[in-house]
């Protein structure tokens, strides 16, 4: 059984899907006015490891994910970059897929964008006004459109807040002075010269950023669905006012289950484009750091915890990476005596066990682990006494493959996703773990070619392949257990 916090009660619930076996999840998707950081993929990466869990738990998944492709942020970079939004947006969602594919993130089952829902929106906002609880200011032609809070008691359900202090929130525009109440805020925007607007039966404007979510996430999902994610910051105002304009359109439970995740920190302060803190994805590839490590590192904490983010941590997440992959050649290419170990037979049950349990309590990412490396260094430590038998090694593999069904690290694929992008991305990619770098085919080939010369005793040409093999950033070690191979 799943268990999960949840934003809205404040506590840990078992899941339940509205339908048996099937979920409805909608994710708050990046704002494309330049490229996301890895802090925003913090979240993503917490969003794709719910993803995975929830399919590998038998779950027909249904996960939408939108992509705001217009609010105050991407019109005013538009506008500074003299070039249409569409132009300007453009670019940033192609830069966001290549970056998801790069973090292997699963694409979600539904990608959609504001700009593409206009209709949806306006006809959400029809319906609000039709029920009282939405009003023009000024009314007639060019006038915005507000959501009366004072209609919708249960206002500040999800983030607890007390709105009696709140004058201008996070992203409330304070220009609104027409608002009839400070806290009310905009469904729909009228336009500004020079902004981009859509002529619609409201009349000339934009959609507000939250009116997007509500009308995206109903017209896919219905009008309740099971879980709704993102980021902690986006409980206040964006999730609350999500709520608010669903539910006052609806009468009906908007979302069951709200799971967010906690901040990605620098130096003890949140992430933030704002704050000039940040790194992207491509600033940390152009430094030589693998993908997988970024991932890893994402992973590592449970999505309730804050996550420092150093350059240290990220180290050692890769080296982490490599002591899995290492195992997993380890296990692949090695000899082992025949036979097969019940002890280790329980061995490598217990450890799937609470890799599944641990995941299973509320996505405890870091007990996940622990359970896998705890089977790893025991199992190194029984193949490093000869006592790791053949008929154990199956088993052994089918956890390793259990587990990056989730966490998606030890197969050897960085090289060759950046090899994909590598000119698309524009960003340096440095040698040595970059599209230069062998494919660990080419090293195992490579290393087969050396036996082969061993065995004829030709023992310059192995030396030649050992020396070939370095420059290209592959350490061989010859053990008594045959031969291994790192990369530098
Ligand atoms: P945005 O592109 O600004 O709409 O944000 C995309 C997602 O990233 C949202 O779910 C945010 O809550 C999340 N986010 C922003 N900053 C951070 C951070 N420092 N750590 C974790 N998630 C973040
Ligand atoms: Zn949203």
């Amino acid at each position: 059984m799943l268990r999960f916090y949840n934003t809205l009660t404040g506590k840990v619930e078992e899941f339940r899907p509205l339908e048996a076996g099937r979920v409805r999840m909608y994710t708050c998707g990046p704002t494309v006015y330049d490229f996301a950081h890895i802090g925003n993929f913090r979240t993503f990466v917490f969003q794709d490891i719910l993803r995975r869990l929830l399919k590998a738990r038998g779950y027909q998944l249904l996960q939408v994910m939108n992509i705001t492709d217009v609010d105050d942020r991407t019109i005013e970079n538009s506008l500074r970059a003299g070039v249409t939004l569409q132009e300007y947006t453009e670019k940033y969602v192609r830069a966001f897929l290549q970056d998801m594919e790069l973090l292997s993130l699963e694409k979600p089952e539904k990608i959609v964008r504001a700009t593409e829902h206009i209709e949806d929106m306006v006809a959400l906002i029809q319906r609000l006004l039709e029920k009282g609880v939405a009003y023009q200011a000024p009314e007639g032609p060019g006038g915005s459109y507000y959501f009366r809070i004072q209609k919708f008691p249960p206002y500040g359900r999800l983030s607890k807040i007390d709105l009696s202090g709140i004058r201008a929130g996070a992203r409330v525009d304070v220009q609104e002075y027409e608002k009839s109440d400070p806290r009310d805020f905009a469904l729909w925007k009228a336009p500004k010269p020079g902004e981009p607007s859509w002529e619609t039966p409201l009349g000339p404007g934009r959609p507000g950023w939250h009116i997007e979510c509500s009308a995206m996430s109903m017209k896919y999902l219905g009008e309740s669905f099971d879980i709704h994610t993102g980021g902690i910051d986006l409980t206040f105002p964006h999730h609350e006012n999500e709520i608010a304009q669903s539910e006052a359109a609806t009468g009906k439970p908007f979302v069951r289950t709200w799971i967010h995740s906690e901040h990605l920190l620098v130096e003890g302060e949140r992430m933030a484009k704002s704050k000039g803190n940040f790194y992207t994805l491509r600033d940390l590839l152009a430094q030589g750091h693998k993908p997988s490590a970024i991932r890893y590192l994402l992973a590592s904490v449970p999505h309730g915890k804050q996550l420092n983010f150093t350059f240290d941590g990220l180290h050692q997440a890769a080296q982490s990476v490599e002591r899995l992959r290492n195992f997993r050649l380890r296990l692949q290419t090695e000899k082992f005596p025949p036979g097969t170990s019940d002890k280790l037979a329980a061995r490598i049950a217990r450890a799937v066990q609470e890799f599944d349990q641990a995941l299973d309590d509320d996505l405890n990412t870091a007990e996940a682990l622990a359970a896998l490396f705890n089977l790893v260094r025991d199992a190194n430590t029984a193949m490093d006494r000869a006592e790791f038998p053949r008929g154990n090694v199956g088993p052994t593999g089918d956890a390793l493959a259990r587990f990056d069904r989730i966490f998606a690290v030890i197969a050897e694929d960085d090289h060759a996703k950046l090899a994909a992008l590598k000119d698309k991305l524009e960003v340096p990619v440095p040698d040595s773990g970059g599209a230069a770098a062998l494919s660990e085919e080419e090293v195992e080939r490579r290393l087969a070619e050396r036996r082969q010369a061993r065995a004829r005793r030709d023992f310059a040409r192995a030396d030649q392949i050992r020396q070939e093999l370095l420059e290209r950033g592959i350490i061989v070690e010859d053990t008594k257990n045959g031969v291994r191979w790192k990369r530098k």
